[in-house]
């Protein structure tokens, strides 16, 4: 939920002058100076234009008519620069006219002050700006937060099976785009049901944890990935992988799920878990492997490796995708 009234502890943010006028701009930074702001003040739009481009400031009091680059056009400037959040901007003008006032703000501007500043409306201003800047920040925090509850299973942490189905059409994708061999694996613990039988379901849900922590421990942070297939399968996605690296990697994470290094005595239900492996070879011309039919051959071999004993690791073999 969105509590902009607990973020207004926030520190003051540093604030961008523009204005040509040296007494009116000493004068706004003295008033600044008290309300307890730091700035960085310019002589015109450009020069304000230049120094936002190097900082982004949340806030900018620009000066309605300059030499080089007026209030208005820096305005649209700063509204047409790429940013990751926003800046207020104040205009300053002595022209009351209603004309200006609203020329400014469809420029971009949030709010103006008319000149001659008076010392207590800037702090009221400054306040409302801020308060919308908080706004924004606890929104944005918030739409983060509910993006990673959209894409991540709650049990384990894993990226969910909607994530897992969007991002591997992307994977499929990029590997035919830069014909860079793709690999993933299913991995599906076994005798699990014996786990939930023998210790309960909650010691079962621990274990799954476990499970994750240490498949994500043997892959490579930020490239490669880990999404909850079903209840006790994962799928472990390999960008740029070929089937050489799959089969140490797949192999090196079947050891740590056995072993379980990093677990304390309260963890140590020991599992093991079997893994079926696939790999694409991107080559000119075929252009037609899904990432359905990917699972399907990882799920082949899956199924092969629970027939042979579990605890291991078996790896397709195709032509159109890598022969092993
Ligand atoms: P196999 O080696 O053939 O894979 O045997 P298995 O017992 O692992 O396979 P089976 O499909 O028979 O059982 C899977 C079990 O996983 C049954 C189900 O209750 C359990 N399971 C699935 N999701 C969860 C979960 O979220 N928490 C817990 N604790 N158990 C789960
Ligand atoms: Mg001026
Ligand atoms: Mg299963
Ligand atoms: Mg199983």
């Amino acid at each position: 939920m969105i509590d902009a009234a607990s973020k207004t502890n926030a520190p003051p943010p540093k604030i961008l002058i523009a204005e040509d006028d040296p007494i009116s701009r000493s004068l706004l930074e003295l008033h600044l100076e008290m309300g307890g702001y730091s700035y960085v003040s310019a002589q015109n739009g450009r020069e304000a234009l230049e120094l936002f481009q190097r900082e982004q400031f949340s806030i900018v009091i620009t000066d309605w008519l300059m030499p080089e680059m007026d209030g208005t056009a820096l305005c649209r400037a700063i509204r047409s620069h790429p940013s990751d959040s926003y800046t207020f901007i104040i205009i300053l003008t002595s022209q009351s006219s209603q004309e200006a006032l609203v020329e400014g703000l469809e420029a971009g501007a949030d709010d103006y002050i008319i000149k001659p500043i008076n010392p207590a409306e800037l702090r009221v201003r400054l306040t409302g700006a801020r308060r919308i800047l908080d706004l924004e920040s606890a929104l944005k925090r918030s739409l983060a937060e509910t993006h990673e509850l959209l894409i991540h299973d709650p049990l384990t942490g894993a990226f969910n099976r909607g994530y897992m189905d969007q991002q591997l059409k992307h994977e499929v994708q990029r590997a035919y785009r830069y014909r860079h061999p793709l690999s993933i694996m299913i991995c599906d613990l076994d005798h699990f049901k014996r786990v939930n039988d023998t210790y309960g379901h909650q010691t079962g849900d621990k274990t799954l944890q476990r499970c994750v922590i240490n498949l994500n421990k043997g892959i490579r942070n930020n490239i490669d990935w880990v999404a909850r297939y079903g209840g006790e399968e994962f799928v472990i996605v390999l960008p740029e992988t070929d089937a050489a690296g799959c089969s140490i990697v797949a192999e090196r994470i079947r050891e740590r799920v056995a072993a379980d290094p990093d677990a304390g005595d309260r963890d140590a239900i020991k599992v093991t878990a079997s893994f079926g492996t696939v790999t694409l070879l991107p080559d000119a011309g075929k252009e037609n492997t899904t990432p359905s039919d990917l699972l399907q051959c990882a799920d082949v071999c899956l199924y092969l490796a629970k027939k042979s004993g579990r605890n291991r690791v078996i790896a397709h073999t195709t032509t159109t995708m890598e022969a092993n």
